[in-house]
């Protein structure tokens, strides 16, 4: 190919792009991480620290000076240092005036200082635009360049001209910013490092509360039950039998869970006669954590499939297969082959193959790269129509598994129902009430009032109420 002019142009250096000199205030292991990222997106660094020797850990290609020379450098000035030593910038105010001051800091708790530490830098330095980025990047990420987990950079601040300046910044390192408004919503980006999966808590010690609850009931009621009335040792059954019997159960029960917030939610909006009312607290929170609550019951029906796929090569299947066959050639007798049985065993299994594939698709769909590649109504329809197909399919595998069991004594034993029951109770009241709200008088009421339409208009009166996402 032949170079032409316009191709020379587009190689040759455009001095315009040249980077403006960013100052880093803090040699620490943050300085330097950020400061060799920036050199090495193209930007000059100067560090100010209270110590002007060279160490081998900080990039050759920056100068270090004092604070005071080092601010003189540039127009952006990073604080790379923990709050509680922010009293040395106060001499230096007058050299501030004017610099845009990034604060990076964290803390060790939550809300543990009245104002944010960029508030407080604020007023410290009232003369500086006070900006507030990458607290929630990490040294080591920055330096590894494993930042696909955290690449996303809130910013706020209250001059937009040194938001902007911050946001090129961190363009320019390969990172995403995003604005969240002005200096007060620094708090909260303050205690986003410091929280640990919030939304996951309630899904995970529901799941574990049920999980210890149904293993003391099996032990009882499967085990002790046993030893007692028949003096039979089934202590092995801990090992497999009962986690098979407890893993499905937990599955159904959180997969009935995660619908039943959107159908209280809609009973909610069909007795107050509008959307424009917050939900309780406590509805709210639940309907948050609806994704979290979904995949834990998929990790538990997860696990219920590798248990079942190993009953085959287990000691007490083989042997209790191997013992019933000889006893009938012993006996000289066969059982003729009953329809309804191979109807019974086949839907069953069907039902529970079809429906852990629906809740695999669930799963699958709730991922951020495939959720943020469908629109709103796809989503929408995924979540809930294949969610509702998903609880009825497994909610009939577990009924047709009970078959003629339920009404059997031997399933009550202690008058204790066997665990697969006590899991219907959730999904059967889901489905129940999902079914009287798809009736068309209330179903068409439901939509107006999701639509905005109000039974009751006093409430659009008040400012205050705020709009509740309508529930899937
Ligand atoms: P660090 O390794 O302890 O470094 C802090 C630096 O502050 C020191 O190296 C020192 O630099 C300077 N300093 C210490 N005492 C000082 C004083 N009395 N007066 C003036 N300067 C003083 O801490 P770091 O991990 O780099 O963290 C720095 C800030 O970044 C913190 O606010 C932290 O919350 C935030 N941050 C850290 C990370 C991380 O992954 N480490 C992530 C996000 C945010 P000189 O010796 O050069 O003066």
């Amino acid at each position: 190919m032949t170079k032409n002019s316009s191709n020379i142009m587009a190689l040759a250096p455009n001095t315009s792009n040249k980077r403006e000199t960013v100052c880093i205030f803090g040699t620490g292991d943050f300085g330097r991480a950020l400061g060799q990222k920036m050199i090495q997106s193209g930007y000059p660094v100067v560090f100010g620290s209270r110590s002007l020797r060279t160490s081998s850990l900080i990039p050759k290609e920056a100068e270090v000076l004092s604070h005071a020379e080092a601010a003189q450098k540039a127009a952006i000035i990073i604080m790379a240092i923990q709050r509680q030593h922010y009293d040395f910038l106060t001499p230096l105010a007058e050299i501030l005036r004017g610099k845009v001051l990034v604060d990076v800091s964290n803390n060790l708790k939550i809300n543990q200082y009245p104002e944010s530490n960029a508030e407080y830098l604020a007023q410290l330095v009232p003369g500086a635009k006070v900006v507030k980025a990458f607290n929630t990047v990490s040294a080591w990420a920055l330096q590894s360049g494993t930042l696909d987990a955290s690449r996303q950079v809130f910013v706020c601040g209250d001059d937009m001209e040194a938001k902007q300046m911050v946001m090129d910044i961190v363009r320019a390192l390969g990172l995403t910013p995003l604005d969240q408004g002005s200096l007060l919503a620094a708090q909260e980006i303050e205690n986003y490092p410091l929280q640990l999966f919030p939304m996951w808590k309630f899904p995970i010690f529901l799941s574990l509360g049920l999980t210890a609850f149904f293993f003391f009931y099996c032990l009882i009621r499967d085990v002790i039950y046993s030893y007692v009335y028949e003096n039979k040792d089934f202590s092995f059954f801990l090992a497999i039998s009962i986690p098979n019997r407890i893993c499905p159960v937990v599955a159904l029960i959180l997969l009935g869970l995660v619908y039943l917030p959107g159908v209280l939610a809609a009973i909610v909006q069909l007795y107050r006669g509008t959307k424009y009312r917050r939900f309780p607290d406590w509805l709210d929170k639940w309907m948050l954590c609806r994704k979290q609550l979904g995949l834990v019951a998929l990790a538990f029906a997860f696990l219920h499939v590798f248990y079942t796929l190993i009953i085959p090569v287990r000691y007490y299947v083989r042997w209790r297969t191997e013992d019933r066959i000889i006893s009938k050639a012993l006996n000289n007798k066969t059982d003729p082959f009953n329809n309804t049985n191979g109807w019974l065993s086949d839907s069953y299994l069907a039902l529970g193959i079809l429906g852990f594939f629906f809740f695999v698709l669930l799963g699958i769909t709730s991922l951020p790269s495939v959720s943020n590649s469908v629109n709103w109504r796809e989503f929408r329809f995924v979540q809930s129509k294949l969610g509702y197909l998903t609880l009825i399919l497994c909610t009939a595998h577990t009924l047709v598994y009970g078959g003629k069991r339920f009404l059997s004594p031997s399933s009550y034993r202690w008058y204790l129902p066997n665990i697969y029951m006590l899991s219907l109770i959730v999904p059967c009241i889901v489905l129940v009430l999902k079914f009287v709200l798809i009736f068309p008088c209330l179903d068409k009421q439901l939509t107006q009032i999701r639509q905005g339409w109000e039974r009751n208009p006093r409430y659009s009166e008040q400012s205050n109420y705020i709009i509740n996402k309508s529930a899937v």
